[in-house]
């Protein structure tokens, strides 16, 4: 049957690389297969990972639904205030602001936080704002920017390719003409997909920048936990536009951190300065973004981050499986450094190992990518960056090694069938 044809007028659009690469991934079965596409962490065996304290609060949970004194009704707008409390307890520690100066809402996931920052700020930055994003980024944030309202997307310098590091005079360069109202998206630690930050001395220099200029901050802290292993420590960007006392909104998500991926729990967070600015955003993102989108939002992610992040047993246990985590992570990334180095891979390799959270940005041209995935199965995003949580003791060796050959032999990307 012929399409319809007002359907017909639809764009054929394609998913970003990362669901496009993922499903081939998936799609291959072979038995040596290395798949580090997806930011998810994996078990030392590559397999999804439920953390305890995470089990043990879901466990708490069914058990009080099943004695009735828990139901499945409606959350408000809002979501289950509480668990935003102790949300962004954990992101500004010290430096929270008067919690009834803060406008936050359970958000679905880092998403879905994302978006409501954005259509906020859409709504209160000057007509034909523009907003910022780093060059490399998250290959959603442009199109979340452009659904909420944004025509002007415009991208900063961020990643140096040379050095592999952060090319903080071009970052700032390229945002000095930015105009007051306009938005900043900054990644809170473990910057996707490279895996550079900001140091902390620069963070402090960024938010009093951003205070003096007026811009609008979207803070997107995806990875709390896993760039150092250390909650405090990555949350210092989040403190430092605190203590500057930026309008901006953190955007937290508890998809990595906690393994909540597919419960979508995450919590945006508006720093308004002052009571009556957080009900005007409050009331705004409820009424004009929140309700018209999903009404409200679900139910069990936020009561079980909420109990793993205020039980006395649960919290710490939880803080130990998290620096077990990006304890492996790094671990991994010395085992592949490691193995480069004995092989003497033609290049240099230490940002494998200066490179923190998740990913890894290895540096090496889609054709070596697409020649490792050809001769032995390893599927990473084009561009080249790998989430090294996909990776174990033994899958990091191979993947040396599999790299070193496609680096060192030009036949390989000539479409060489597996070695495997
Ligand atoms: N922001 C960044 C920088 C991310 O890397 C991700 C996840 N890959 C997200 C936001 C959104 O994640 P989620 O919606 O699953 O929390």
């Amino acid at each position: 049957m012929a399409m319809n044809p007002y359907l017909a007028k639809l764009p054929a659009l394609k998913m970003d690389s990362i669901l496009e690469t993922a499903q081939l991934a998936k799609a291959d079965n072979h038995p040596q297969k290395i798949d580090v596409v997806v930011g998810a962490y994996r078990d030392g065996n590559a397999k999804p990972y439920i953390l305890p304290s995470v089990l043990e609060a879901e466990r708490r949970l069914l058990a009080q639904l099943a004695a009735g004194q828990r139901n499945k009704e409606y959350e408000p707008t809002e979501g289950f205030q509480p668990f935003c409390e102790a949300a962004v307890k954990l992101l500004y520690g010290s430096d929270l602001p008067p919690m009834d100066t803060i406008a936050k809402l359970a958000a679905l996931s880092g998403t879905g936080a994302v978006r409501i920052a954005a259509a906020v700020f859409a709504a209160t930055a000057p007509a034909g704002s523009t907003i910022y994003c780093s060059k490399e980024t998250w290959p959603n944030h442009f199109p979340v920017a452009r659904q909420s309202g944004f025509k002007n997307c415009v991208s900063y310098r961020y990643f140096e390719p040379k050095t592999k590091g952060l090319d903080y005079d071009g970052m700032m360069s390229d945002l000095a003409g930015a105009a007051p109202g306009s938005v900043v998206i900054v990644h809170g630690a473990g910057h996707n997909p490279t895996g550079v930050d900001l140091s902390t001395a620069q963070w402090d220099q960024f938010a009093s920048i951003a205070k003096s200029k007026q811009w609008f901050v979207i803070l997107d802290s995806a990875y709390q936990g896993y760039a150092s292993g250390d909650l405090e420590r990555d949350g210092y960007g989040a403190r430092a536009l605190a203590r500057a006392k930026v309008f901006s909104a953190s955007c937290q998500s508890f998809a990595k951190n906690m393994g909540l991926y597919g419960d979508r729990c995450g919590c945006v967070a508006f720093l308004a300065w002052d009571k009556a600015a957080a009900t005007r955003v409050l009331n705004y993102a409820k009424a004009a973004v929140a309700r018209p989108m999903y009404s409200s939002p679900p139910i069990i992610g936020y009561r079980i981050a909420h109990i793993v992040l205020t039980d006395p047993v649960l919290r710490p246990q939880w803080e130990l499986e998290l620096q077990a985590m990006s304890a492996r992570i790094r671990r991994v990334r010395k085992i592949l450094f490691d193995e480069l180095q004995r092989l003497k891979t033609p290049g240099k390799w230490d940002h494998v190992v200066s490179q923190i959270g998740m990913f890894s940005y290895l540096g090496i041209t889609t054709a070596d990518v697409d020649a490792l995935r050809l001769r032995y199965h390893i599927y990473m995003l084009p561009e080249g960056r790998v989430s090294m949580a996909g990776l174990n003791d033994e899958s990091a060796v191979r993947f040396a090694r599999a790299l070193d050959d496609v680096l060192r032999n030009p036949q390989a990307k000539k479409q060489q069938p597996s070695k495997l």
